[in-house]
């Protein structure tokens, strides 16, 4: 398989070089080349394969003869390590739990795939010694420090704002091995991602280190989003049309889900839930794309208010707008309907969940609700723990959470992190670090 740049002034390249460089060099994102179709006597028997076996059949044509039947298949097999539940809540309405990785983020799988495609490719080349460069307003620093704890070779340079995320996000990011490095930035987020931009604008750093970005554009970090749709088709047993709400940042999840659906899984309908920066549900609705200032809210890992991901969507569908309306709703939610339905899920329900998964819980309903369905399975993409924005979900539900027991060891682990506040710092680190 090769990729294609999304902006055309690129030469298609190979899966391992769209890995390891991240963006063509014309600055668009990869796309496959080809569309993937899978058979319909693999598609009728999804519910009698194992599940690594099925998510090889899933991506095996992406990645083509680049990584050997063997490596890819244990490559499989230490992403999906982690259970992947799907549990009804209420009547038809599903919440599929993304969270039981290793840190209770689903980007995990995205950044455990990347992490371990990439060990494999650094294997078979003996240049420059990679090192990892990631911005993040929280959940992706943890699932990537966590993805590349195991390779070798490979360092990881980690960039977070000062303040700004969760304690158990902070020690995620600052509690592991020597090989991953953690900056806390004094400023916002957007310091970190022009930091990180400097960087690899860079050619005193791109001459001397082979820098690689881990952000969720990144192919590796894209395709095995789809391994969970397929997995979670495969729990559901009754006939009934599955639709699944996903609460939506970059729209790097369910545009997974939907490459998944344009591979033969029955999926009826997308919902994407975003919190108010809602530049697509404007768009879904009204045919214009106007991306307004990025908004604070409680839901801060889908503070976007231009999805990079988007782009790969209307690839999907040729730019048509009709098949997107076709194919996806959109509806957006503010910050005390989000609180509302935490607390209303936890006493109606029994069931404590955290901002960002509501967001999908309510858009899931509304979508419901407005077009008077009846039979059909409800998913909502259950995007991360509770206990990751505990602060947050306390002061909904009025009372405390208990760590899980994977979290309750890093808690007490110490902090490490280097302070900086510009870009010349960061400079200086990597021309120096080693
Ligand atoms: C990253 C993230 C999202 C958004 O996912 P996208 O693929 O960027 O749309 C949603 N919820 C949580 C908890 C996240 O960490």
């Amino acid at each position: 398989m090769k990729y294609i740049s999304l902006n055309h002034n690129s030469a298609p390249t190979s899966f391992r070089d769209a890995v390891i460089n991240g963006l063509a060099p014309d600055k668009g994102l990869y796309f496959p080349e080809e569309e993937i179709c899978l058979s319909s006597k693999l598609l009728k028997s999804i519910n009698n394969i194992d599940d690594v076996e099925l998510c090889y059949e899933v991506i095996k044509e992406y990645i083509g003869n680049e990584i050997p039947k063997n490596r890819l298949i244990d490559i499989i097999s230490n992403t999906i390590s982690f259970e992947i539940p799907v549990k009804e809540i209420e009547n038809s309405i599903y919440s599929l739990e993304l969270f039981h990785g290793p840190t209770l983020a689903f980007k995990d799988v995205g950044a455990k795939f990347m992490a371990l495609c990439l060990d494999y490719f650094k294997e078979n080349n003996s240049s420059k010694k990679m090192t990892v460069l990631v911005a993040t307003s929280g959940d992706t620093g943890g699932a990537v420090a966590n993805g590349f704890s195991g390779t070798k070779d490979i360092d990881v340079c980690i960039l977070y704002p000062k303040g700004k995320i969760s304690e158990v996000q902070e020690k995620q990011i600052t509690t592991n091995s020597s090989f991953v490095q953690a900056i806390e930035v004094e400023g916002d987020f957007d310091l970190c991602q022009s930091m990180v931009k400097n960087a690899f604008n860079d050619n005193d750093i791109n001459q001397k280190i082979s820098l690689t970005s881990a952000n969720s554009i990144n192919v590796a970090r894209w395709l095995p989003q789809m391994f969970y749709y397929f997995l979670a088709s495969k729990k559901i047993e009754n006939t009934n049309p599955n639709i699944y709400s996903v609460p939506s940042g970059n729209f790097g999840n369910i545009c997974a889900g939907i490459l998944a659906q344009s591979m033969g899984l029955p999926i009826k309908h997308f919902v994407a839930s975003t919190n108010v920066n809602d530049t697509i549900p404007r768009y879904i609705r009204e045919g214009i794309y106007e991306p307004l200032k990025t908004k604070n809210t409680i839901s801060n890992a889908m503070d976007v208010s231009e999805p990079s991901n988007f782009i790969r969507i209307q690839k999907i569908f040729n730019n048509d707008l009709q098949k997107i309306r076709e194919n996806i709703s959109g509806y957006s939610f503010d910050d005390k309907s989000t609180v509302d339905c935490i607390e209303k899920l936890n006493q109606h329900n029994n069931y404590i969940t955290d901002p960002h998964s509501a967001i999908g819980y309510l858009g899931l309903k509304k979508y419901i609700q407005e077009n008077n369905l009846n039979n059909f399975n409800g998913l909502f993409v259950s995007t991360a723990h509770p206990i990751k924005f505990k602060d947050t979900v306390e002061n909904s539900i009025k009372s405390q959470l208990e760590y899980p027991d994977s979290i309750k060891s890093i808690m007490d682990r110490e902090k490490s992190a280097k302070t900086m506040k510009s870009y010349s710092e960061l400079k200086e680190y990597l021309m120096h670090k080693d």
